[in-house]
């Protein structure tokens, strides 16, 4: 059953979503797949060959474009959208094109298919285009205290899992990464997420490739064994979810001193950029932090990624701490802070958790302990 709390959030957000439209000068949104549409409505679209399409004009009522197939999994939600479902022969294309009429500046969602871009360029000759990130992301970015209690289950979900990881509770030496990172998966959900985003484990040599794919490599003892896992966790009330992504290492057995040190600098740096994480604060400037940490700690270079991502409905967001993004950080802001140092063919470690900025100060919503366990098992 809808409920009515969520029709007034989708209302609400429909509403800045016009607001925000002013203020770009686009006369109309059109979004399919992709994170804006169940943001905005509830309703996640199968990634279909057979177009999905909510059409937001600044100024009249908006309307779900849906295959008439799919029109049993909307919830409908008339003060918010009308749904029109179409039929297997039709020209879904031509729909829209009539619904956006003679509207100049178009907005469409990111991850839009380009055979529907395409047809839609063709369709509506006069029309120029913007991405719709444009004026949802900075919309996204800042999440209502709903949202950030939906980050902290989904956070609180994947701590109890990296705490079972460094007690030595999930079992590593001697078993490969991808088993590892199957058992991982299964307890994302076990912990209540709807669904595991993916599960990275990464021994030895292997920690130097910040998105290694778990491969057949049997964990040995005396190696760095980096872990960071996530999934997608269901919000009761609006039907959508919101993700989590934590990063922890653990050693099998005592660490070597310099492996020791390079954590050491790690952890202070990620420790300094959570703090320096304050609303106001330039995103690149949070970035630079932890850089000029790792940096002038002896491991120049060896960051090779930015700093951080949103995080919300989507596992990467808008805003991105990153050099280059001087937006300053704003009250409601959901990010990771995961600076890693990797040596190629040695080693390597990162540290992530996910950030709230806000007017008290930056909130780390993942309390799983920092430091380097060693497992023994
Ligand atoms: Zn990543
Ligand atoms: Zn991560
Ligand atoms: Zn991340």
């Amino acid at each position: 059953m809808p409920s009515v709390d969520a029709t007034r959030t989708f209302a609400d957000r429909l509403d800045r979503v016009r607001a925000a439209m002013a203020d770009h000068g686009v006369d109309v949104a059109l979004l399919s797949v992709g994170a804006d549409l169940p943001w905005l409505t509830g309703y996640r679209a199968m990634p279909l060959e057979r177009l999905t399409m909510l059409v937001v004009p600044a100024d009249a009522a908006a309307t779900m474009f849906v295959p008439r197939l799919e029109v049993p999994r909307v919830v409908p939600r008339g003060e918010v959208f009308d749904v029109v479902g179409w039929d297997e022969t039709a020209d879904p294309v031509s729909l829209v094109a009539a619904e956006v009429g003679a509207a100049r500046t178009v907005a469409i969602g990111d991850q839009t298919w380009a055979r529907f871009l395409v047809d839609l360029l063709a369709a509506l000759p006069g029309a120029s285009w913007r991405r719709a990130s444009t004026v949802l992301g900075p919309l996204r970015a800042v999440k209502d205290e709903a949202e950030v209690e939906g980050l902290r289950r989904a956070a609180d979900a994947v701590d109890r899992i990296a705490a079972e990881l460094q007690a030595g509770a999930i079992p590593l030496i001697g078993r490969t990464e991808a088993e590892v990172s199957s058992d991982l998966a299964r307890r994302i959900v076990a912990e209540g997420h709807e669904h595991t985003n993916f599960a990275i484990v990464a021994a030895g040599s292997n920690a130097a490739s910040p998105h290694h794919h778990p491969s057949d490599r049997v964990i040995q003892v005396g190696e760095v064994v980096l872990c960071d896992f996530g999934g997608t966790y269901p919000l009761d009330d609006t039907g959508v979810g919101y993700c989590s992504d934590i990063t922890r290492c653990v050693y099998t057995g005592e660490p070597p001193v310099e492996f020791a040190e390079l954590y050491g600098v790690l952890q202070h740096a990620q420790s300094s950029a959570v703090q320096a994480a304050t609303v106001g604060t330039p995103a690149a400037d949070v970035d630079a932090v932890a850089r000029g940490l790792i940096d002038a700690g002896g491991y120049e270079g060896l960051f090779i990624h930015r700093l951080g991502h949103g995080i919300g409905v989507e596992e990467h967001e808008d805003p991105y701490l990153v050099d280059g993004n001087d937006d300053p950080l704003v009250a409601g802001n959901a990010f990771s802070i995961e600076p890693g140092i990797y040596v190629e063919g040695r080693w390597g470690a990162r540290i992530e958790d996910i950030v709230v900025a806000t007017a008290d100060g930056p909130l780390s919503l993942n309390r799983a302990d920092h430091g380097l366990a060693v497992v023994e098992a």
